[in-house]
């Protein structure tokens, strides 16, 4: 239970709800909310083209969570970000328009053995059309990539390097800066999935120097249906249109159309003010709590969840790098993930099971999928408690 969060004082089956399933999705403050119904009620208007007055707030509006996201992640420019859906839009627009560009036949693209699938099959994507291929970096037992193979991946027809700062599956923190000082040593860009870093930890995209950042509203207790895609300005400049419409032009005739300046030039068609507001919402929210507040809160959590979890017999947790952010993945004995996953369902406890969406690291370790508990900075040492006895009591009945 948490005041600004409505829903954590639902029942489920007669029990409170426990969710531990803040990697798939957070749920949103009350501030958030409020701010999407603020907008519909108050504000709603298409933005950039209008000359009246609602036009011009919602402009202004949408405008200035531009720059709230340049500062919160230290983007040089508030032109280098560009709003999206979310992460896996992020990442199709830039391997469309930076495979378009820039991949040719035998060119190669380096991804890790731990990247969602939305990390993998916009590359494939972009590769199968190219005539390029993928080079896989490959990770440890404990989930840690091994940095040694990565650089000897590089090659004359090496373009592009796309990485996730955070594993959705494993938890595992994948040291960015070095991947990508590795990246540009070789004169080659990168791409940070920062899907699951950016709201466990701070973020500065100058420091990583990386060439790419990608995110979801959705998963740092924003809206569903809005995404950033960090782009640094020399590299966007250069990379042709994604989605062609209105908004992303200068001048169209049907002999020839010229395109709009960044940032407009990647978002074609309205977008979605209302859910870009509320982003904006939930980033001053975050930063209310503080960020670092936030990651060290967590850090506690997976401790103690950590811990707790290896005394339930049988229980077994994939990942155990290090560096890891409060997602615990683990199985019970030789028991289907699915068949924990309901058992801990009709408890009221809310995890989430199977492969999440990177197939690549069940076939790693063997095994059909996991049951994964993740934590948010409403999540508390008592609901860890309360998870850790419900696999108490359902593990004999699964042995
Ligand atoms: N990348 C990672 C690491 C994720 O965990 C996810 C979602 O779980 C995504 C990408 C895709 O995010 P979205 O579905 O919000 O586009």
């Amino acid at each position: 239970m948490h005041p600004d969060f409505k829903i954590l004082d639902s029942k489920v089956y007669g029990h409170q709800l426990v969710y531990l399933d803040n990697a798939a999705t957070t749920q949103k403050p009350q501030c958030v909310i409020d701010t999407l119904t603020r907008y519909y009620e108050t504000l709603n208007s298409n933005i950039h083209r209008g000359a009246h007055y609602l036009a011009a707030q919602a402009t202004e509006q949408y405008e200035q969570v531009r720059r709230k996201v340049q500062q919160f992640i230290n983007a040089r420019y508030a032109h280098e970000i560009i709003f999206t859906r979310g992460t896996t839009e992020s990442i199709n627009l830039v391997a469309s328009s930076f495979g378009w560009k820039y991949l040719h036949p035998g060119d190669e693209v380096i991804v890790s053995g731990m990247e969602h699938h939305s990390n993998i099959v916009p590359w494939q994507l972009a590769c199968e059309r190219a005539g390029a291929k993928l080079q896989v970096i490959p990770f440890s037992d404990e989930g840690v990539l091994d940095l040694h193979v990565y650089e000897t991946l590089f090659n004359e027809h090496t373009r592009l390097v796309a990485v996730n700062h955070v594993s959705n599956t494993l938890g595992t923190i994948n040291p960015v800066e070095e991947l990508t000082r590795i990246a540009h040593a070789h004169s080659v860009p990168i791409l940070v999935d920062g899907a699951q870093s950016i709201a466990h930890m701070p973020v500065d995209v100058q420091a990583i120097g990386c060439d790419f950042y990608c995110f979801s509203g959705h998963k740092m207790y924003g809206p569903m249906g809005v995404g950033v895609m960090y782009g640094r300005e020399e590299i966007l400049d250069t990379l042709p249109p994604y989605q062609g419409g209105g908004e992303m032009i200068k001048e169209v005739t049907f002999e020839k159309t010229t395109y709009n300046e960044l940032p407009f030039k990647f978002e074609a068609g309205t977008p979605a003010v209302g859910d870009v507001l509320g982003l904006g919402t939930a980033i001053e929210y975050m930063e209310q709590q503080g960020i670092q507040q936030l990651a060290d809160h967590e850090d506690r959590l997976l401790r103690y969840a950590t811990e707790k979890m290896l005394e339930v017999e049988g229980l077994r947790i994939f990942g155990t790098a290090p560096n890891k952010v409060g997602v615990i993945s683990f199985l019970l004995g030789a028991s289907h993930p699915y068949d924990v996953g309901t058992l801990l369902d009709k408890l009221g406890i809310a995890v989430r099971t199977g492969h999440h969406c990177t197939q690549p690291i069940m076939d790693r370790y063997g095994i059909p999928g996991t049951v994964r508990a993740s934590f948010a900075l409403y999540t508390t040492t008592e609901e860890i408690d309360i998870l850790v006895q419900a696999l108490h009591r359902i593990a004999p009945m699964l042995m």
